[in-house]
C-alpha cells in the first residue's frame, strides 16, 4: 500500500459549465481524498511557468491562453497510488480517445478544453504542489 498525494486542476472548460461539484464527486467516488484545495485565475506568466515544459511544442500559446480565460480549481488529492490511479480516472489527453467512463471521455470537449490536469509522476506531484500549494495549512492531515 502507498499513499501518496497528487495535484489536480479543474479546467476552465469545466468551470464554465458549472461542473466543479460533479468532478469533485467522481475523484471523491474513485476513492481521491481532497486534502488541499483553492480557487485561482491563473495569469499567462504563472500558466507558462506551470506547462514550461510544452513551451516549445506549437500548442503551447493557446493552451495557456485556455488556462487563464476563467479561474481554476486546485487540488491536492491523497490515496493509494494516487497519482497513477488519478491518471487512469482522467482518461487520455485527448478526450476522442479517452476510454469510456474516464473524467476526460465524459465531460471533455477536444484535446485543449480536457476537462481536467493530473500530476503524470511522482517528481512532477511534488513540484507541482509544491507550485500552487506551498504553504503547509492548504494541505490537511484528515483522519478518517
Ligand atoms: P496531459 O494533460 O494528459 O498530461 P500533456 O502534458 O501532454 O497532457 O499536455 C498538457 C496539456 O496541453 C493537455 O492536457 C492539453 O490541454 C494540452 N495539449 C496537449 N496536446 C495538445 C494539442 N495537440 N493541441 C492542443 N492542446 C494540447
Ligand atoms: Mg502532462
Amino acid at each position: 500500500m502507498r499513499i501518496e498525494k497528487t495535484l489536480s486542476i479543474i479546467k476552465p472548460d469545466i468551470v464554465k459549465k458549472n461542473q466543479i461539484g460533479e468532478i469533485i464527486n467522481f475523484l471523491e467516488k474513485k476513492g481521491l481524498k481532497v486534502v488541499g484545495m483553492k480557487m485561482v485565475h491563473l495569469t499567462i506568466q504563472k500558466a507558462k511557468r506551470f506547462y514550461q515544459e510544452h513551451q516549445n511544442r506549437p500548442f503551447f500559446e493557446g493552451m495557456v491562453k485556455f488556462m487563464c480565460s476563467s479561474p481554476v480549481v486546485v487540488m491536492c488529492l491523497e490515496g493509494e497510488n494516487a497519482i497513477k490511479l488519478n491518471r487512469e480516472i482522467m482518461g487520455a489527453t485527448n478526450p476522442h480517445e479517452a476510454k469510456e467512463g474516464t473524467i476526460r471521455k465524459i465531460y471533455g470537449k477536444n484535446i485543449e478544453a480536457n476537462a481536467i490536469h493530473g500530476s503524470d509522476s511522482e517528481e512532477a506531484a511534488e513540484q507541482e504542489i509544491n507550485f500552487f500549494l506551498k504553504a503547509n495549512y492548504s494541505i490537511n492531515k484528515i483522519k478518517n
